[in-house]
């Protein structure tokens, strides 16, 4: 038996994809890496330096300039890590709406995508890895070991991110949470690059009604196989 040593988990927003590889990372004693959390680095710094984000050129030259660090958590204050963009701690505010608003478009960009995707890859070479996004298994580790694509219904998916937001103590709507996503869905699967889509030889897991362990027994035993 030959357990994988990088494993890709795909999907879209709220599909369980940060908890779900954060647990499995630690599990396996590997390293966790959540690349949404680069593209709403750049978002975040081009919304702080005025950047119109219809501006491709402008936007893309910030995402091949800006120093993105990912460390473990630094404050005991629920995060799953430490952002850093040129040394400033950005790890709520990459979860703020207007950074959430404004990733999709920004992540369109080829420009940006190829930045981002290059450090991404140096991140996989350093050893073993659970790295999580939209695209990992499709185009930055295509030759990844293990291949998971994470769903669930949109409304489920609204609702689990809603419920987190009113657990963080954010005012949060439901119903604008919903639409917020289809959106964000829509752009990051019908964009040119990249588009989110399972691998060919990616296993498709729908956690629609799934609890986190249960998620986690399937992929254990995928892991085994
Ligand atoms: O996973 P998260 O919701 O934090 O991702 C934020 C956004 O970053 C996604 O909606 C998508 O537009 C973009 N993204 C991407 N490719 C990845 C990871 C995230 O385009 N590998």
């Amino acid at each position: 038996m030959t357990v994988p040593r990088t494993i890709t988990i795909d999907g879209p927003a709220a599909s369980g994809k940060s908890t779900i590889g954060a647990l499995l990372a630690e599990r396996l004693g590997y390293l966790y890496f959540d690349t949404g959390v680069m593209y709403r680095a750049a978002t975040w710094a081009a919304l702080d330096h005025g950047i119109d984000i219809a501006d491709e050129a402008a936007v893309s030259r910030l995402a091949e300039e800006l120093v993105i660090r990912v460390t473990p958590p630094t404050v005991n204050d629920g995060r799953q890590y430490t952002v850093y963009a040129d040394d400033v701690d950005i790890t709520w505010e990459i979860r703020s709406p207007e950074v959430t608003r404004n990733v999709s478009p920004v992540s369109a960009y080829g420009g940006v995508r190829t930045a981002l995707t290059e450090q991404q890859r140096r991140i996989a070479g350093q050893g073993a890895v659970v790295m999580v996004g939209r695209d990992i298994g499709t185009v930055v580790l295509p030759e990844a070991d293990l291949k998971i694509y994470l769903d669930a219904t949109v409304e489920t998916r609204a609702m689990r991110r809603h419920l987190e937001n009113v657990a963080r103590g954010n005012a949060s709507d439901y119903d604008q949470v919903l639409e917020d996503m289809r959106r964000r869905d829509q752009i990051d699967s019908t964009r040119a690059i990249a588009p989110l889509r399972p691998a060919d030889d990616a296993i498709i897991i729908d956690t629609t009604g799934l609890g986190i362990e249960e998620v986690l027994a399937k992929i254990g035993t995928l892991v085994q196989r």
